[in-house]
């Protein structure tokens, strides 16, 4: 069922534009990874699980998406330019450990909090040290092009000269004379020919740490260059999607489209797709604003802005009634709302996976409730097709719960549907809960206090000399691998050894 109605928001265009693979069924999408420093804050869990709900609808329709998402592990220095420490050899020195130490911890954490929330591995995870070589060739290609030059061990790719042809700029929406302005009062141009080039490469000074060979001597590659190199291996000079936060719309994304034609000749991207912020109080949540709300934090709701705990899911939940492009501000009212409508979800999900067919002769099909089914479920795809409009097919889908509920609760008759209507139904319910918005029934995990309610049960019953119950109620404790210890003073239970 590959779907022809899918309209995208392509940022480079600034439009809406039918989706239109390279290569149907076959999309490929990368996404820009984590830089791998420090541990993932809320905000770029809200850009990787836009992706992850992205990646899902395009595989329920039935592309076959390869999917990328890197990790950053070197070259991503501290101002996001030329400047400053590698953020990752800056965390090492300080924590005393090895750079990969540092790597292997953060990238950990992620995949945490990546399964945490349900989000699917993308099909390949490369990490930019395991490029470097690549990185050297694609950077020496851009050179044998004329739009990059070396300056003492260090290799930078010449901005004005590749805007003389192309256009530098043109995603961001940046003319290349107000960047320049803009830079030179910031920071002297040291040894670029113009203080707009950025780095395919950089020498390592001494004291550098994360260093490997070159034709230009020991040093490290620029942040831009693995994404354009991974994103080539892996896809090919060009593919259908690119994504990442806004934030990375420039200088990142700008100078990937720079690379790659510099590289081919080609701009390596059919449509580039960018989330929007999560904010706190209005201000983006950043790692260097300190303004993080870390997953951890969330789900124990030990945080000086939380009110109580929230669970991933809910946080999901919170995620899915704003559009990707949308601002979305993180509040306790929005979230308490959230785990509101994520418990409906999935107390509907229960029902709906037990909800059976029941044909009845004395109930003529009504051909008005199938199709407002129908429509319902139409307009759940029609919000996802208007580029990927979860908030929109979030609220179709509860529509389609309440008509679940009503033959749940005999409000209506399955058999006022046909069966086929019926089925289908219960079909597109569940396959939006769980295969494309992601939501999972989170197993409680609070068994003592669900016990201390049974066991209260238990005690009326002996108090209450119901020797039948008592032994029906250990009879069920014991199928379920628990036994009640009746001590002088006291109830106990324990799992059954
Ligand atoms: P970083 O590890 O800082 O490179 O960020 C990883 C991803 O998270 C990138 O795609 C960023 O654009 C994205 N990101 C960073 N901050 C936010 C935020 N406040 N809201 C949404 N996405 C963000
Ligand atoms: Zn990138």
């Amino acid at each position: 069922m590959m779907n022809q109605d899918l309209k995208v928001f392509n940022t480079l265009t600034r439009e809406k534009e039918p989706f239109e693979p390279l290569h149907p069924p076959f999309v490929g999408m990368y996404v820009c990874g984590p830089t791998v420093y420090n541990f993932v804050h809320l905000g770029n869990c809200r850009t990787f699980t836009c992706f992850d709900i992205i990646y899902r609808y395009l595989t329920h329709i039935g592309y076959k998406v390869r999917y990328v998402r890197n990790i950053t592990d070197v070259g991503h220095l501290e101002n996001d330019a030329d400047e400053g420490e590698d953020k990752i050899a800056k965390k090492a020195k300080l924590e005393n450990l090895e750079p990969m130490e540092v790597v292997q911890r953060y990238a950990n954490n992620f995949h945490v909090v990546m399964e945490q929330l349900n989000n699917i591995p993308p099909s390949i995870e490369p990490q930019a040290t395991g490029h470097i070589v690549e990185q050297i060739e694609m950077a020496q290609a851009i050179m044998r092009n004329g739009l990059a030059y070396e300056v003492n061990g260090s290799v930078y790719f010449d901005v004005r000269k590749y805007n003389l042809q192309h256009q530098y700029g043109k995603l961001s929406g940046r003319i290349l004379d107000e960047l320049v302005s803009g830079t030179r009062e910031l920071d002297g141009q040291g040894e670029k020919r113009n203080p707009e080039d950025f780095a395919l490469w950089k020498k390592a000074s001494p004291e550098h740490i994360m260093r490997w060979n070159s034709p230009w001597g020991e040093g490290f590659p620029g942040w831009h260059l693995e994404c354009s190199v991974m994103s080539q291996k892996y896809l090919g000079q060009k593919f259908d999607i690119h994504g990442g936060g806004m934030d990375l719309k420039f200088p990142h994304h700008e100078c990937e489209i720079a690379q790659s034609v510099g590289y081919c000749g080609e701009e390596p991207v059919k449509y580039w797709l960018h989330t929007n912020m999560l904010t706190v109080n209005g201000a983006r949540m950043s790692k260097s604003a300190g303004n993080g709300i870390l997953p951890q934090e969330l789900f124990t709701g030990n945080h000086p802005l939380l009110e109580q705990a929230y669970s991933p899911m809910t946080f999901r939940y919170a995620l899915l009634q704003t559009h990707y492009r949308s601002t979305m501000d993180i509040s306790n009212d929005a979230l308490k709302a959230a785990q509101k409508g994520y418990m409906k979800v999935i107390n509907g999900l229960r029902i709906a996976k037990k909800m059976q067919y029941a044909a009845d002769d004395s109930v003529a099909v009504d051909s008005k409730a199938v199709e407002e089914i129908n429509r319902i479920i139409a307009s759940i795809y029609k919000g996802m097709n208007d580029d990927f409009n979860t908030a929109v097919a979030l609220s179709a889908l509860l529509n389609l719960l309440k008509k679940i509920n009503s033959i749940h609760n005999g409000q209506m008759k399955a058999a006022m549907l046909d069966e086929a209507t019926f089925q289908k139904m219960i079909a597109t319910y569940i396959a939006f809960v769980e295969d494309v918005f992601g939501l999972r029934e989170e197993v409680r995990t609070d068994i003592d206090r669900i016990m201390s309610v049974l066991l209260g049960v238990y005690r009326e019953a002996k108090l209450n000399k119901d020797f039948g119950m008592v032994d029906t109620l250990r009879a069920q404790f014991k199928e379920l691998g628990i036994v009640v210890k009746d001590m002088k003073d006291r109830i106990e239970w324990a799992y059954e050894e």
